[in-house]
């Protein structure tokens, strides 16, 4: 079986940016209130995401690094509408095929209990020993690709691979307002965003994110119809930073790249003279987990919307009305 993960991690682990996107998706899954991640060598040479939500009992311990060992999906039936972002059972076994794994954990309230368990590439030490730690989880990936070369080789310079974690974690940061982030690369603190409640809490981490001009030129949005609901930030002609990578959608809380959605806004934009620009935008929307299917991929982000006629019109029509009424030179400026 640890063949099969090593030919399995090539699915879901390309480079450090992919396995900081898994841990922290376990550490959101695990109801954390508080995520740090923590690099080393671009996450080359070590990941550490640490986080607060519900642990991992000692039995369990070696099991959560098996393959198909999921403690996610109860029935078949929660694959409809699944709401926690993995249920594969897979990520932590393949990263734990091709590097050096630490996994220490508490479900106590009582700091100084906990266990830990460590797995060297093919080679898992099945022995689970004592080790204290707060309550929740902290995971330690060292030397990613240290057994197949053919892999390692693939990675790029330290500089390049932390540009990949960081996007993750700007993403990852975005999805969730109410979860307090960290990111910490060679000891310098890259990041420190405390759980944003608020309106000017979310625009202080937008601004942290994405640059203090992105707010500058932005519309705010907030918009509703039925049971979808639009909300977030839109560049205006005059931004500044109008690149194309400043382009975030989420569905549901999950970032999400979609043709659909995409269309949708470029056509808004386009009709309200924004000619020639790349559109810029957090935007977060909202519907009923059962008219989406967000797990179509499970690295792809991709989003199969039931009805998409619908959500495409409602995105371009909420878009396009906030747009127009903010159009430059109309409102005074
Ligand atoms: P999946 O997330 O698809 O279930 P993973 O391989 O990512 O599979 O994780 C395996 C299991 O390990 C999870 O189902 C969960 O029970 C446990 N686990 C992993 N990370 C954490 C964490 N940070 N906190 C609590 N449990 C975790
Ligand atoms: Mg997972």
């Amino acid at each position: 079986p640890r063949l099969a993960n090593q030919i399995a991690a090539g699915e879901v682990v390309e480079r450090p940016a992919s396995v900081v996107k898994e841990l922290v998706e376990n550490a959101i899954d695990a109801g954390s209130r508080r995520i740090e991640v923590e690099l080393e060598a671009g996450g080359t040479r070590l990941i550490r995401v640490r986080d607060d939500g519900c642990g991992i009992g000692e039995e369990d311990l070696p099991l959560a690094l098996s393959r198909h060992a999921t403690s996610k999906i109860a029935s078949l039936d929660d694959l409809e509408g699944v709401a926690s972002l993995g249920f594969r059972g897979e990520a932590l076994a393949s990263i734990s095929s091709v590097s050096r794994l630490e996994l220490v954990a508490n479900v106590d309230d009582d700091p100084r209990s906990g266990w830990r368990v460590v797995a060297e590439g093919r080679q898992m030490e099945p022995r689970v020993t004592p080790a204290p730690h707060p309550r929740g989880t902290s995971l330690t990936v060292r030397d990613l690709f240290f057994n197949t070369p053919a892999r390692r080789k693939f990675l790029r310079t330290e500089k390049t691979e932390y540009g990949h974690v960081e996007e993750a974690f700007r993403r990852l940061a975005l999805s969730r307002f109410d979860i307090a982030w960290v990111l910490r690369h060679n000891q310098k603190t890259v990041h420190q965003l405390p759980a944003s409640p608020d309106a000017a809490a979310r625009e202080r981490r937008i601004s942290a994110l994405l640059g203090k001009g992105f707010l500058d030129n932005a519309l705010h949005l907030d918009l509703e119809a039925g049971n979808l609901r639009l909300w977030g930030w839109v560049g205006l002609p005059t931004h500044s930073r109008a690149q194309a990578d400043q382009q975030y959608f989420f569905v549901n809380g999950r970032v999400v790249r979609d043709r659909l959605v995409a269309h949708a806004i470029r056509q808004a934009y386009r009709d309200v003279l924004f000619h020639g620009r790349h559109p810029v935008f957090v935007l977060y929307l909202e519907v009923d987990p059962t008219v989406v299917d967000v797990n179509v991929h499970p690295t792809k982000h991709e989003v199969r919307f039931r009805d998409g006629r619908m959500v495409h019109d409602f995105l371009f029509s909420s878009l396009h009305r906030a747009l127009a009424e903010a159009r430059p030179g109309e409102q005074g400026d």
